[in-house]
């Protein structure tokens, strides 16, 4: 089976590791270089009680992968512990109990911790800021430059061709399969997966294939100076995603969390997020940042529904979906890809992934066909 995967990030080389064992493996890229887009802006964290119910299963299944990753891939490891504190005020106390619940019943680790609890984990938190919090001690940072190697380094091993400066502008599908143009050259084969991020639609139209309705959503994050004390600080987020940070060596990465909308873009920071994060950060901590050292954003895709869209195209078999990531695409990567490679294959879905509660009717594209 040939099979072309548009799209170098994360979601790209992922499927692209678990497929090219098994299939003859190209991936074009549309830039110079791998993992230009989100990938390489993200927060990479791994945390369990987040992310819409049918992609929570995802991240639970992908974890034995980066705590134990296969043989030779890497020289060290691919997640480290960081722990993630989740508070409220007084007024937000509801919405805590929800996130709990709904950690609970999703099966993550999470436990009610006091506030003084939470400012003994991170004591830069102003007592009348906290209320009560959670605690997910399970939550971990990882090393997304880690894990995109090693998708590479298995799809390399395999055989795979990986182009870049490649972009897929025009696909047709005939009796023998599909021809794609992608400027340069062209590429004949079986099955194109739209690993696409941002783009996910666009391709789809290219491929002549019916859009989602995907929905990219620009999230801005930047860096300030930390302190010796900060490195063992846990990610901190307020309940209702009104801002988070986490420390990075011994920078503090911090975020609105914001969500606007976006065509598909080089998305670049607005001056305006990273104020209001300031202000919001400030008044729950006695950071006092006045100083930012770098800034950036990245576009989170999603779904109409906020799961991720994995599976064949309902009325076009040989166009498969592996978009609407979010806010979740590193944390997930390992067992997404690992779903999508088994559907491309026609091969069921693998017993510890079943286990794990992932269900591939909720993340099929089917879900989402009109008419
Ligand atoms: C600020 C921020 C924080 C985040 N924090 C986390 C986190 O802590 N944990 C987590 O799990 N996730 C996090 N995410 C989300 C995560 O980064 C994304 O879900 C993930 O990177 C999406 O990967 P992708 O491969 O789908 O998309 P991308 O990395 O954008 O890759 C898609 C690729 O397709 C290529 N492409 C598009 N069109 C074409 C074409 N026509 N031809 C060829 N190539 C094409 C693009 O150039 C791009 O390289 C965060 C995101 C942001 C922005």
């Amino acid at each position: 089976m040939r099979v072309l995967i548009v799209g170098g990030g994360i979601a790209g080389v992922g499927v692209g590791a678990f497929l090219a064992p098994h299939a003859d493996v190209t991936l074009a890229e549309q830039e110079t270089s791998l993992a230009y887009h989100t990938t390489g802006r993200s927060a990479a964290l791994f945390f369990e009680n987040y992310g819409a119910g049918p992609i929570r299963p995802l991240t639970k299944a992908s974890r034995t992968y980066f705590d134990h990753p296969p043989d030779g891939l890497v020289d060290h490891p691919l997640i480290s512990p960081r722990g993630a504190l989740t508070i409220a005020r007084e007024d937000q106390l509801g919405h805590l109990e929800a996130t709990y619940a709904e950690g609970v019943a999703a099966g993550a680790q999470v436990e009610r911790i006091s506030p003084e609890r939470a400012l003994e984990v991170c004591p830069s938190l102003r007592r009348e800021a906290v209320a009560a919090a959670l605690w997910e001690p399970d939550a971990a940072d990882i090393d997304v430059a880690g894990l995109h190697q090693a998708f590479v380094r298995t799809m390399r091993a395999a055989g795979a061709s990986i182009t870049t400066g490649a972009e897929v502008h025009r696909a047709t599908h005939e009796g023998q399969g599909w021809r794609v143009d992608l400027g340069t050259t062209t590429w004949a084969g079986d099955v194109i997966v739209d690993a696409a991020g941002a783009w996910g639609d666009v391709v789809a139209e290219r491929c002549g294939v019916a859009p989602i309705g995907l929905q990219p959503l620009r999230r801005t994050a930047f860096m300030v100076g930390g302190s010796d004390a900060s490195r063992g600080w846990p990610l901190v987020a307020d309940v209702d995603y009104d801002w988070y940070f986490k420390p990075d060596g011994e920078q503090i990465l911090c975020s609105l969390a914001d969500e606007t909308p976006s065509p598909p873009c080089d998305a670049r920071p607005q001056e305006i997020d990273v104020a209001l994060a300031i202000d919001r950060i400030n008044a729950a901590t006695d950071l006092g940042i006045r100083h930012v050292r770098s800034q950036w954003a990245g576009l989170r895709t999603f779904a109409p529904d906020r799961s991720m869209v994995i599976g064949p195209d309902p009325r076009q078999p040989a166009f498969v979906w592996l978009v609407g990531q979010g806010g979740t695409g590193i944390q997930t990567a390992p067992a997404a890809s690992r779903l999508a490679a088994a559907l491309v294959l026609g091969r069921s879905v693998p017993d510890d992934m079943t286990a794990a509660g992932v269900d591939p009717v909720a993340l099929s594209p089917e879900r989402l066909a009109t008419g």
